[in-house]
């Protein structure tokens, strides 16, 4: 059972000699969402071992290139690989189009399906009801309409007390009816109570993703109570101005909002090439939030 992040690339749109744009993978139980995807993402996943055919669902934040311009080789790398079976892409409209001008122009025709998934809207919304998690998106506030996207894995199965197996004589399917939270009735007409033959499952684990944004207050609202907040952090307090005027954060808006939103961990990226290393990004989210730390690259993170 896993529920982990591997982090591709922390750079703001100029990439450095040893930064990439951005692009995460969440496994989410041996499922893998690619989360953004900025130039190099594919050598990235070489590089970190992700394994493509692992891959049903691309979630594109924004169209600016440093979110985007590594769909396109991606797509491409895919089919050469023989890719049979449909990938879904969630992205801002007018993506569709894009996407589809850029087949047309290099006259690439794909031998998989392409499910898109245009986003629009004001609100959090579900985007994707899987059998272990559901994904939904939210409004973020930069210079082209940006979506977050909250990950959230569904309740898990209620937790079966061993000793209660033997002394019940429980059956295969007897367990599966009491771990789904059900009680028993045999054909005796003895009753086997749930709640005397279970404990309660562990709660499920989330994952937010939040870039490009400047900060709105609203923002912690939508990820409230996640596990990990990850959340762009372009600009430390020296550029404060800058943030604004670009539509950005600073380390210590994220920060802000983590506390806010009462989160577990804030992991911070998306970091402006002018900062060497983020270590002042990460003090300063520390003073407002201590559980704060800078993303690196090939990292994997338990969530
Ligand atoms: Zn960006
Ligand atoms: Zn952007």
């Amino acid at each position: 059972m896993s529920f982990r992040l591997t982090i591709l690339g922390t750079s703001s749109a100029l990439p450095t000699s040893d930064r990439y744009p951005t692009a995460h993978v969440l496994n989410v139980h041996e499922r893998l969402f690619l989360i953004d995807c900025g130039e190099g993402t594919q050598m990235q996943m070489r590089r970190y071992r992700i394994r493509f055919g692992k891959i049903n669902h691309i979630f594109i934040s924004h169209l600016h290139g440093d979110h985007f311009f590594g769909l396109y080789p991606l797509l491409s790398s895919f089919n050469l690989m023989g890719r049979k079976s449909p990938l879904n892409i969630y992205a801002p409209a007018p993506f569709e189009e894009m996407l589809a001008r850029h087949l047309k122009d290099f006259d690439i025709k794909l031998g998989f399906e392409l499910i898109t998934h245009g986003l629009s809207g004001r609100s959090m919304k579900l985007i994707l009801d899987d059998k272990r998690v559901q994904v939904f998106s939210f409004p973020l506030k930069h210079r082209v309409k940006t979506f977050g996207y909250l990950f959230r894995e569904k309740e898990k199965e209620r937790k079966i007390i061993k000793e209660c197996v033997t002394r019940h004589k429980l059956s295969i399917s007897e367990i599966a009816l009491l771990k789904s939270g059900a009680d028993i009735v045999r054909e005796s007409g003895e009753v086997i109570i749930n709640a005397e033959m279970t404990t309660l499952p562990p709660p499920g684990v989330s994952y937010a993703f939040c870039s490009d944004t400047a900060f709105f207050p609203k923002l912690a609202s939508y990820v409230a109570g996640v596990n990990m907040l990850y959340h762009e952090a372009t600009f430390g307090d020296d550029h404060e101005t800058l943030a604004r005027q670009t539509g950005h954060s600073t380390a210590r808006h994220a920060a802000v909002v983590a506390r806010e939103a009462g989160a577990g961990r804030l992991l911070l990226g998306h970091f402006s090439a002018r900062y060497k290393s983020p270590v002042q990004l990460e003090e300063e989210a520390r003073q407002v939030f201590p559980a704060s730390e800078a993303a690196r690259e090939g990292e994997t993170y338990d969530i």
